[in-house]
């Protein structure tokens, strides 16, 4: 815990927007679950991100960007040091038409979904595949998030980001190392926004594809229950879920934490779980799909903090 009177009235007095100490973390995870970060704070401007983990780092108080929290478990025992969340940071910016290409730059607390509606109105196609994936820009470029066969990866044409040093730099798609669910960054870089390339095209079919997403979305996904989507990656053989599926592991839970009767690579929240149990599920899942299949199964949610 952080109790330094003086460090918390920096930390206020840099930040703009919200900033609050032990603050429980299930108020602000999709799954529901989470003990307290000592800091929780939202930087207004990207000047305010630069100042905040400079003074963090000073402090050597550790940190961790978050967006929207959709692909996160808090350990019961929260974090010891301060989630930065981007949720201030979303400004979208039309750069730059050239001929049917147009450039969009959104700030990295921007929800994938606004860029999304954004898309519809102006008639702008190549995002259709994020229609659901309720994540930020930030969260979205990190995880490289996809669906329906495509990533973010295939969209992105730039990336800014502050490194450790608070300094912000550009760095062109091709620079960066984008993996399955995964972009690989330095330790401590933070995105702060990203540049998009879409094409114009037809305003009802793009609608009509997002619209379709959305219904197959939720027809397979356990919508109803707070989730974190996916909870592991795809192994080359067969989707994971499958897999859980066909050992007959659909159903099965530790407390409140339960494997989807729908969707065998979804843990829903049935009302109290806690992260332990959570946890707890997710390794009896690997251990049950090793010893069965022989594959290691490794999770696509990022797990943080003590238990
Ligand atoms: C119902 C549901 C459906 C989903 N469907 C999909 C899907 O189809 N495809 C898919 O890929 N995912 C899916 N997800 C998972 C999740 O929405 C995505 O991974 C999303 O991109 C995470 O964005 P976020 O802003 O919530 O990230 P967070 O959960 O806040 O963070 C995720 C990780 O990114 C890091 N991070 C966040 N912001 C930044 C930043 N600015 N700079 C550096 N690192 C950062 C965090 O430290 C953390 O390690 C789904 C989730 C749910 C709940």
């Amino acid at each position: 815990m952080i109790k330094d009177q003086g460090i918390r009235d920096k930390i206020r007095k840099i930040a703009s927007g919200q900033v609050i100490f032990d603050e429980p973390m299930y108020l602000h995870t999709s799954m529901g679950v989470g003990g307290k970060t000592d800091i929780l704070v939202s930087p207004g401007t990207v000047e305010e991100l630069k100042s905040i983990t400079a003074y963090l780092a000073e402090c050597n108080i550790p940190f961790l960007p978050v967006g929207n929290c959709t692909n996160l478990i808090v350990r019961d025992g929260g974090y010891r040091g301060a989630i930065i969340s981007l949720k201030s940071l979303e400004k979208i910016e039309l750069e730059e038409v050239q001929g049917e290409n147009v450039y969009i730059c959104a700030e990295a607390g921007t929800f994938l979904s606004r860029l999304i509606d954004l898309s519809i109105r102006e008639s702008l196609s190549g995002m259709e595949f994020c229609a659901g994936i309720p994540g930020s820009v930030g969260g979205g470029i990190k995880m490289n998030a996809g669906a329906y066969g495509r990533e973010l990866k295939d969209i992105v044409k730039k990336v800014s980001l502050i490194n450790s040093d608070g300094i912000v730099k550009e760095i062109p798609r091709d620079d960066l190392q984008f993996e399955y669910r995964n972009l690989d960054l330095p330790e401590r870089s933070i995105v702060v926004s990203a540049t998009f390339g879409l094409r114009k095209g037809s305003k009802e079919k793009i609608q009509e594809e997002v619209l379709e997403i959305l219904r197959t979305r939720r027809k397979k996904h356990p919508l109803n229950y707070r989730t974190a989507g996916s909870v592991f990656k795809n192994p080359r053989s067969m989707p994971a879920g499958k897999i859980i599926e066909e050992l007959g592991l659909k159903g099965f839970h530790v407390g409140d934490a339960e494997i989807s009767k729908i969707h065998g690579n979804f843990i829903i929240n049935l009302g109290k779980a806690k992260a332990g149990d959570i946890l707890t599920l997710i390794d009896t899942v690997q251990k049950t799909v090793l010893k069965e299949r022989r594959i290691p199964l490794e999770p696509e949610i990022k797990i943080i903090g003590e238990d």
